[in-house]
């Protein structure tokens, strides 16, 4: 029997993006045509984010891409407004580091998305910053912050933002333009539900004049940003060999979130996640800004995470504990993507009834009854 995987990324992919994944044998540094079809596929991705901006493809985990933006957008010596509500958004402050920027760490309670008013009467004593760095959906609490009001403020003062949106790209409202956002960095591996090792770069024309008119060179190849866009001879498509199966596959899991309302599908089992666990006696972790794409909830005191996933596991179902210093004390739920089905979510919460019982803490009200109630009545 497979595994359920209803963690919280790398998500499960549908069997339909593996299929597509082996059917395909071409060369991608000869055949022309796979070039079309690459630049397609970025546009495509385009859609998540409701914008015909560039967006480009990398070869690599999401973390490549974090770690380039900060290397191709940053000058040295420029002042870095780190935006953080979580163990990601701190991250951003080691980039900047290593390329040789200042980072002003502006860190802020986890539990709560950024507050704007206190946001902007910090920028008014401090705005010389030439970026400014956040998180969309902080993975390890579940909280998604609102970019498009932090976006507004930092554009007050023409600071450009990089916007980490790993977890969140297909399950949560973007619009780029809209938005007034610089980069949105975005991964295969949540809630487009493609394998592990793409990552998509969306970029401003204000960022590609930034990188333009740089006063150092980028210190990387690999992860300078321009190498993927600004290509002046048309054959010379790609800085490296792409590799074409996993394109092929973001290819057919983008035609799988394109085909209904994936934003309002993430909502619905976001909000009847939520609903069930607070009903059933548990608290959420985030107290505010939930995220679509997964929620954490805290354990009670006796049972530790890292029991709860075997028990889980041996019911065959992968969900996620905690993050960083919360690492045992949470459980997540990864409603995200391909993991999101009606028989998913109706086996997950029935093992964890009979896991909860396992380890001695049997609930008084049953989490699958519950889910099955919100199920009927939040459409
Ligand atoms: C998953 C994720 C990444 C990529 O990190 P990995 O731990 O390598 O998967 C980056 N940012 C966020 C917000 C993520 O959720």
């Amino acid at each position: 029997m497979k595994r359920k995987i209803i963690s919280a990324g790398p998500t499960s992919i549908n069997e339909k993006v593996l299929e597509r994944m082996v059917s395909v044998s071409t060369n991608p540094d000869l055949d022309p045509e796979y070039l079309n079809f690459h630049r397609e596929v970025e546009r495509k991705y385009g859609k998540l984010l409701n914008t015909d901006a560039t967006s480009f493809i990398v070869l690599g985990e999401a973390m490549i891409i974090l770690e380039g933006s900060i290397c191709s957008l940053m000058d040295k010596g420029d002042r870095v407004l780190v935006l953080s509500n979580g163990v990601f958004g701190a991250g951003f402050a080691d980039y900047v580091d290593f390329f040789g920027g200042s980072a002003v760490l502006y860190e802020r309670d986890h539990r709560h998305g950024f507050n704007i008013e206190e946001l902007r009467e910090f920028l008014e004593k401090d705005h010389d910053f030439q970026l400014a760095t956040m998180v969309h959906c902080e993975t390890p609490t579940g909280v998604t912050n609102d970019i498009k009001a932090i976006a507004a403020e930092l554009n007050k003062y023409g600071i450009l933002s990089i916007v980490d949106s790993v977890s969140a790209v297909g399950g949560e409202y973007i619009d780029f333009d809209d938005f007034g956002v610089d980069l949105i960095l975005g991964g295969s591996q949540k809630a487009i539900s493609a394998p592990t090792g793409l990552s998509m770069v969306t970029i401003s024309d204000r960022a590609k004049e930034k990188i333009k008119n740089r006063k150092t060179k980028v210190p990387s190849y690999y992860m300078n940003f321009e190498n993927y866009y600004n290509y002046s001879d048309p054959t010379f498509a790609f800085p490296y060999t792409m590799n074409e199966h996993l394109t092929y596959a973001l290819d057919q899991a983008l035609n799988l979130v394109l085909e209904k309302d994936f934003v309002a599908l993430h909502k619905r089992y976001a909000d009847i996640t939520r609903k069930t666990v607070v009903d059933c006696g548990f608290e959420l972790y985030a107290k505010d800004h939930h995220s679509n794409t997964l929620t954490a909830v805290v354990l009670p005191e006796d049972v530790k995470a890292q029991d709860l996933l075997e028990k889980m596991r041996e019911k065959n179902i992968e969900i996620s504990k905690g993050a960083g210093p919360m690492a045992e004390k949470l459980f997540r739920i990864g409603h995200m993507g391909n993991n999101i089905s009606y028989e998913n979510f109706d086996l997950l919460f029935q093992m964890l009834d009979q896991s909860f019982a396992d380890l001695g803490h049997p609930l008084d009200k049953s989490l699958r009854q519950t889910f099955n109630k919100y199920y009927q009545e939040i459409k």
